[in-house]
């Protein structure tokens, strides 16, 4: 499997854990652009939502869980955060194991895709 996330659900390779379960793990993104930057994602691989059939579906509202626990957890229900998920080319999704950013820690810039 060559697949970098699979290898980090599996032990290859290291991360910084900040939940995981039997269905997900949440860890810190290696190279963070807020002072809150972790990765959610499902031990399945799933390469993108559009993989996720209807029956399987219930994963996603499993990551949001999580998201909200994360973010409870460290204060930034408070504050404020941004869920980002990106999908296919023009989304500029690099790793192709589907995953949910969650930003938080100061005051996020809204990226315009126009520029
Ligand atoms: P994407 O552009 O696909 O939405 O985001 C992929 C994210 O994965 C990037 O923010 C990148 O920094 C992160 N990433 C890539 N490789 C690794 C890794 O080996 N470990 C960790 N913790 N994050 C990674
Ligand atoms: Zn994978």
């Amino acid at each position: 499997m060559s697949c970098i996330f699979c290898k980090i659900i599996n032990g290859e390779i290291p991360s910084n854990k900040v939940y995981e379960d039997d269905k997900v793990l949440a860890f810190n993104d290696i190279n963070p652009v807020a002072p809150l930057h972790v990765l959610v994602i499902p031990k399945k691989h799933y390469e993108s939502i559009i993989d996720i059939g209807e029956e399987n579906m219930e994963i996603i509202a499993h990551i949001h869980k999580v998201i909200n626990k994360i973010v409870k957890e460290k204060g930034y229900d408070k504050t404020g955060f941004r869920i980002i998920n990106n999908c296919g080319d023009d989304g500029c999704q690099e790793v192709k194991h589907i995953h949910y950013h969650v930003l938080a820690g100061k005051k996020l810039d809204w990226y315009d895709a126009e520029k």
